[in-house]
């Protein structure tokens, strides 16, 4: 394993991440619990080494395997978003990438359950998580699209791949109360970022935002 620690400087440095954390807030992020994890969560440590310096620029970057990281503010505007309902204690999390998304639901929630259909991705985000002591956050190889019906139902739901469509067995494992909250439309598209809060009638939708994220694949990889 690589020396996870060694990016302790510079451009990687605490001081780096508070001003990354002054600025989500500058655009809008009000959620104080949402910006102490992205001050406390150290995102170059979740991307190749090459690109550490570039952590902390408010931007997607990739993480191999044609996948990226999601830009901090839209990390940072989901997560505030699932938080506006409560309690919000366990998340499901469909599509774990490089797993940084994962590390700030565990900051701000109990448990985080998360699955990436890409083993080799799934691998490298326990180990970072393990390294890091973020012991809440569970990871599995699999189709999240599937959801993880042992562990259901959550309070919320983030998908962080676009279906065309939510699949309708997440919609299933929220709890009446809860929100999915995910990004929806083709790829290369315009995609909308969605609030869908189940009541006891059915789904009621919110437009958030106009997001671009890479597409939900069906299957296991
Ligand atoms: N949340 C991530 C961003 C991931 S990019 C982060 O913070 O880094 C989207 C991820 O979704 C990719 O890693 C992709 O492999 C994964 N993905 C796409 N379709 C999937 C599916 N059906 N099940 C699980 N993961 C999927």
């Amino acid at each position: 394993m690589t020396d996870l620690r060694r990016h302790g400087i510079g451009m990687t440095s605490q001081r780096t991440r508070d001003r990354l954390a002054e600025r989500l807030a500058e655009k809008g992020i009000r959620d104080t619990a949402v910006l102490e994890a992205i001050r406390s969560t150290p995102r170059h440590l979740f991307m190749d080494e090459a690109l550490a310096t570039r952590a902390y620029e408010d931007t997607a970057l990739p993480i191999g395997h044609g996948q990226t990281i999601s830009q901090p503010w839209v990390v940072a505007r989901m997560t505030e978003a699932l938080r506006e309902i409560q309690p919000m204690d366990r998340v499901l999390e469909v599509g774990t990438g490089s797993g940084y998304q994962a590390a700030i639901l565990g900051g701000v929630v109990d448990e985080v359950y998360t699955v990436e259909r890409i083993s080799e991705l799934v691998r490298l985000a326990r180990e970072r998580l393990r390294e890091l002591r973020v012991n809440n956050v569970h990871l599995r190889q699999g189709d999240g699209a599937e959801g993880w019906v042992d562990q259901a139902p959550f309070d919320g739901i983030l998908l962080t791949a676009a279906p065309e469509e939510v699949p309708s067995e997440l919609l299933e494992q929220v709890r009446e109360g809860g929100r999915i909250v995910a990004p929806v439309g083709r790829e290369g598209g315009v995609q909308e970022l969605v609030a869908l809060d189940r009541t006891s009638e059915g789904f009621e939708r919110t437009v958030l935002d106009y997001v671009a994220f890479v597409p939900l694949i069906r299957g296991r990889g």
